[in-house]
């Protein structure tokens, strides 16, 4: 979201009671629709579309991310915005990537270094905590979760912090830190504008770069209203920005610590680098005397020469954008201040040792491979159930917790565009097929899809049988009552239609007209 100069009304506040974005180049663009259509201003429905929840969480049961994703589909509003707000990202993505005549040796030198790091953590690890230590630095190390908000605790305690500001980090969720902390009475605020709505919303991020993408205007009006006593009438995004910019100024210039995560971190200077939009990492680290920054340990790189390589790729691919506002270096304590590290690897070792899972640590969490998903842009982050959504999030979620996640790998339709746009060259639709062959070999796979899947091999192996069955469903479709197809029973006919059958079958039409005879 954007901001709006400032402006006092009658009482002396600066919020805007009313709609103030009447700028008509900004609001539409050749009458179509703009480029970040949401956030042009127009009047309020008497009844907004409710906002559809995320996938229900049932301990360590499998998350039905199909269940989720329906409700999500059947609110018409939220699928349509977040699928065009989606797309729109990835066509900017496809409009930057063309005016960089070298993107694809880009990427190939980006995976190759992350490769290169990956096979030599343990050296590149050891040669940053030294660094950093030189730099002034406190460098810790958490083997879990647990163990890193126990970490964090700590040296909050020693400080005798009772509030934190942090900025975004996909890691803290990982750990569930939010909750850790309100558990021991630390207030917890968040500086990025989109995770603040989640965290106002008690949601989690629906998408790792834009954490509250799946949102209209209206459901942040409501949260807002709810939380923060504005104009629940009052969507107007220049008037949220604001109300809430006041509302959180306050509890950032008071906090007594701040947190960052780590884009990348450079081995061979001990330091490590924030990219922000809103410049809210700078204030989580610089407003505060005490920063901790929290950092997944597959986020290092050797060199900081090899940083423009990745620096150059990250907001292109995320945002369509050629850099991010801020990309700030953080080498040691402010003034005065106090900076700690804390190193986690919660699982990351794990699957380092995953022969068919491991690039899956060369990723940069730029969101791209989510923007180009179709299952993503129309089920929503929250349908996952899950720390990580879309297809990166097929690939990693199950290393957490393969039964909980079992379901997700088959959330995909296996297109290949992930593995096309990600700017590090994982193979992510090729471990998602890999994910539901080892979820078979686990037993993780239900019954009922278990014996679909056996009698489609044994259709697909037999072309005879197949083309067999293939000629009477030709018969079946155009003949059989619209309820036989379409109905609770059948999960493929929802929200789809069966095309009407050709007259002849590609296999007919070949054998007429080449004489092949491929039987
Ligand atoms: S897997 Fe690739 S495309 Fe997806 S978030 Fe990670 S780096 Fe980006």
């Amino acid at each position: 979201m954007s901001t709006h100069p400032e402006q006092s009304n009658d009482d002396g506040s600066k919020l805007h009671p009313e709609p103030v974005a009447h700028d008509d180049d900004a609001m539409l663009r050749d009458g179509r629709r703009l480029d970040h259509a949401e956030a042009a201003s127009k009047p309020l429905r008497s009844r907004p579309e409710e906002q559809p929840r995320g996938a229900k969480i049932r301990g360590n049961r499998p998350v039905d991310q199909v269940e989720a994703a329906a409700r999500f589909i059947a609110a018409p509003e939220h699928e349509k915005m977040h699928d065009e707000r989606l797309w729109d990202l990835r066509q900017k993505r496809d409009q930057e990537m063309h005016g960089i005549p070298e993107w694809e040796e880009l990427r190939t030198l980006a995976s190759a270094i992350k490769e290169h790091t990956l096979t030599h953590l343990d050296e590149y690890l050891e040669q940053f905590e030294a660094n950093a230590r030189s730099n002034g630095i406190h460098v810790h190390w958490a083997r879990d979760a647990a163990e890193h908000n126990r970490i964090v605790h700590g040296i909050l305690s020693d400080h005798g912090a009772k509030s934190l500001i942090k900025s975004k980090s996909m890691l803290t969720e990982e750990c569930g830190f939010r909750p850790y902390m309100a558990s021991v009475g630390i207030e917890v605020i968040e500086t990025d504008l989109g995770e603040r709505i989640q965290q106002l919303d008690n949601e989690n991020p629906s998408h790792v770069v834009v954490p509250a993408v799946h949102k209209l205007r209206t459901d942040v009006a409501e949260v807002f209203a709810r939380t923060l006593g504005t104009d629940p009438g009052n969507s107007d995004v220049h008037y949220l920005a604001e109300a809430q910019r006041e509302a959180n100024r306050p509890l950032i210039l008071a906090a007594d610590a701040g947190m960052t995560g780590a884009n990348f971190v450079v081995a061979e200077t001990g330091s490590f680098v924030v990219c922000t939009n809103e410049g809210n990492a700078d204030l989580s680290a610089n407003v505060p005397k005490l920063h901790i920054a929290s950092i997944g340990i597959e986020k290092l790189i050797p060199r900081l020469g090899d940083l423009a390589v990745f620096i150059r790729l990250l907001s292109r691919s995320a945002l369509g954008s050629p850099i991010t506002q801020y990309t700030s270096h953080f080498r040691g304590p402010r003034a005065g201040g106090e900076l700690h590290v804390v190193l986690v690897d919660n699982g990351r070792s794990e699957r380092l040792g995953m022969a068919e899972f491991w690039t899956s640590l060369k990723c940069i969490r730029c969101g791209a491979c989510m923007n180009t998903c179709p299952v993503y842009r129309r089920s929503g982050g929250l349908s996952y159930g899950a720390t990580y959504s879309g297809p990166i999030g097929l690939i990693i979620d199950p290393t957490f917790n393969a039964r909980k996640y079992s379901n997700l790998p088959f959330a995909s339709t296996l297109n290949g565009s992930c593995s096309n746009v990600c700017p590090v060259k994982i193979n992510i639709h090729e471990q998602i097929y890999a994910w539901r062959r080892e979820l078979v070999n686990q037993h993780e796979v239900p019954l009922a899809k278990k014996i679909a899947m056996k009698a489609a091999g044994a259709l697909l192996s037999r072309p005879a049988a197949y083309r067999a069955a293939i000629a009477a469903a030709h018969v079946a479709l155009a003949h059989l009552p619209r309820f036989v197809i379409y109905n609770r029973l059948n999960a493929w006919g929802k929200h789809r239609e069966v095309p009407h059958p050709p007259k002849q079958t590609f296999h007919s039409w070949y054998k007429a007209n080449r004489g092949g005879n491929h039987e």
